[in-house]
């Protein structure tokens, strides 16, 4: 184990927080840790995505095996901490409750991946990302549903897992096949389909139920030799209209994926309409079956074949850390184009009252895919409640001045309810993994009967409620 002195220095003050809660952390939880493992007063160790309304727990626990987790768990119960398992921070609820004192346990190092080529199965480590996932598949000539971002973590997994080969494959969670769990006691174990209920509960709302120090997944043969049919078609504001009609029109076939954005053109610094779209398979079937888009007045056109490993590359700008990123989203039946120009009018404004150079990063964005494998599995059969929206849309800020909080939200409000009150369902839909914390919990975890088989279950496996930080389930419903 080993103690980062100069981070301890650097933030003294966190260091003195946590020492009067954690008298000895090092002393008692270091001799019980690993080689590997290190113990640090700074958050700065396990960077967030978002600084905004961020977790302010600053002691960091770099766990280097999955034994450093369980002892890690017990030491914060013994010792009444609180804890949030991290993995790449990417989680921008602001669902968060620690306090300076409190714990992350950094998942980060345990970020092996093993493929077993002749078994289709593929065995990651909880701290892993995507990136790290992909680059190992794909060398085997194999695919997995994963997100369209390399830096995302585990988290992405728990809450069900939406990615661009999900029209094929399902969700990440259809795909999972077992999960190595450290629960609230500190104890360790195995969960797939025969744990019963718990297996329900974390497929969809995993962040409840424990800290994943490993999982299995289900791959896939290449399609196409592994090589696809994406890029971005660039429109500008006039077609806001068209181009929303088209995205809602679009034969969803299970090929098909497309990211749907408003977004400022780095070489123009002018809002454009970005329409990235995914095919699984070969050129002249992709530009067949996204005719209705490619027949549009676009600007710009750089799609054509790219290998599946760099697909994500595409996204790695909204992967990069820091800065302040409210995020408000919506689940969507349908997309209405007079809905997405009144969006498009006051995201315009908002970037232009405030400036490219400050807020040019802020983005509107719709993830759509295919459905088709993902509704053939039972509704009812995991905890994930979402497979009947087509669109999970969503808003985010981008900005370094907290000075700016203020108009961000007031956007990201009047944009999320512009989707919600023409979303073309009767309740409210938010993605655990795309929500902000203010929505009620029956729009992130679904159905009364939902809520209520969540809340028992979790009075079995957290009655103290410590994993709560993330959409917290109450054990009494
Ligand atoms: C740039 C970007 C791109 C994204 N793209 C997609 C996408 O394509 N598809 C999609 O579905 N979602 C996407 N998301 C949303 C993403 O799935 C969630 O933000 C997710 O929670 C991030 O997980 P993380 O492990 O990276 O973050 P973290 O902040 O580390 O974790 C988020 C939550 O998961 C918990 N958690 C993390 N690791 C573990 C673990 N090993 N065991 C138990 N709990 C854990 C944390 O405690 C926390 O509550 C994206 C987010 C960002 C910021």
């Amino acid at each position: 184990m080993r103690f980062l002195l100069s981070a301890a220095l650097a933030f003294s003050f966190a260091a003195t927080a946590s020492a009067i809660r954690t008298p000895g952390i090092q002393q008692i939880l270091g001799p019980k840790l690993s080689s590997g493992a290190s113990i640090a007063l700074s958050s700065s160790s396990a960077p967030r995505w978002s600084q905004y309304e961020a977790p302010r727990a600053q002691i960091v626990v770099n766990v280097g095996s999955e034994k450093d987790v369980a002892e890690t768990v017990k030491y914060c119960n013994e010792n009444r901490l609180g804890f949030l398992a991290q993995t790449s921070g990417h989680g921008w609820a602001n669902t968060w409750t620690l306090d300076k004192g409190d714990v992350i346990i950094n998942l980060r190092a345990l970020n092996t991946v093993n493929v077993d080529k002749t078994k289709k199965t593929v065995t990651v480590g909880g701290g892993a990302i995507i990136k790290e996932i992909v680059e190992e598949v794909y060398k085997n000539q194999l695919h997995v549903v994963s997100g369209g971002c390399n830096c995302v973590g585990t988290g992405f997994m728990l809450g069900g897992g939406l990615g661009r080969l999900m029209g094929e494959y399902g969700l990440a969670i259809d795909n999972l096949l077992s999960l190595n769990l450290v629960t609230a006691d500190g104890n360790t174990i195995t969960a797939s389909a025969s744990s019963g209920d718990l297996w329900w509960a974390l497929r969809g709302a995993g962040h409840n139920f424990g800290i994943v120090t490993s999982y299995v997944v289900r791959a896939h043969p290449w399609i196409n030799n592994g090589t696809h049919w994406s890029g971005n078609i660039v429109f500008s504001g006039d077609q806001v209209e068209a181009v929303t009609k088209a995205i809602d029109k679009l034969a969803f076939q299970k090929a098909i994926a497309v990211h749907y954005y408003f977004a400022v053109d780095p070489s123009s610094q002018q809002p454009v309409i970005i329409v990235n779209p995914f095919y699984a398979g070969k050129t002249d079937d992709a530009r067949k079956a996204f005719k209705p888009i490619l027949d549009l007045k676009f600007i710009a056109d750089t799609t054509g074949p790219i290998a599946w490993n760099d697909l994500n590359t595409s996204g790695d700008f909204f992967c990069e850390k820091g800065s302040r990123k409210p995020a408000y989203s919506a689940g969507l039946k349908k997309l209405d184009p007079k809905t997405f120009r009144n969006i498009w009018d006051a995201y315009v404004q908002f970037i232009k009252k405030n400036g490219v150079d400050k807020v040019g990063k802020s983005a509107v964005l719709v993830e759509c895919y295919s459905y088709i494998t993902a509704r053939a599995i039972d509704r009812a059969s995991t905890a994930y409640p979402h497979r009947d929206v087509n669109f999970q849309a969503l808003i985010l800020g981008w900005y370094d001045d907290k000075a700016l909080d203020r108009e961000a939200e007031k956007l990201g409000k009047y944009v999320r309810e512009q989707w919600l009150s023409t979303s073309g369902f009767q309740r409210d839909h938010a993605y655990i993994n795309f929500a902000r914390g203010d929505e009620p919990l029956a729009a992130i975890y679904g159905e009364s009967w939902r809520v209520r088989k969540l809340a028992m279950l979790k009075k079995k496996w957290d009655p103290k409620g410590r994993f709560s930080q993330y959409f917290p389930i109450p054990a009494g419903y």
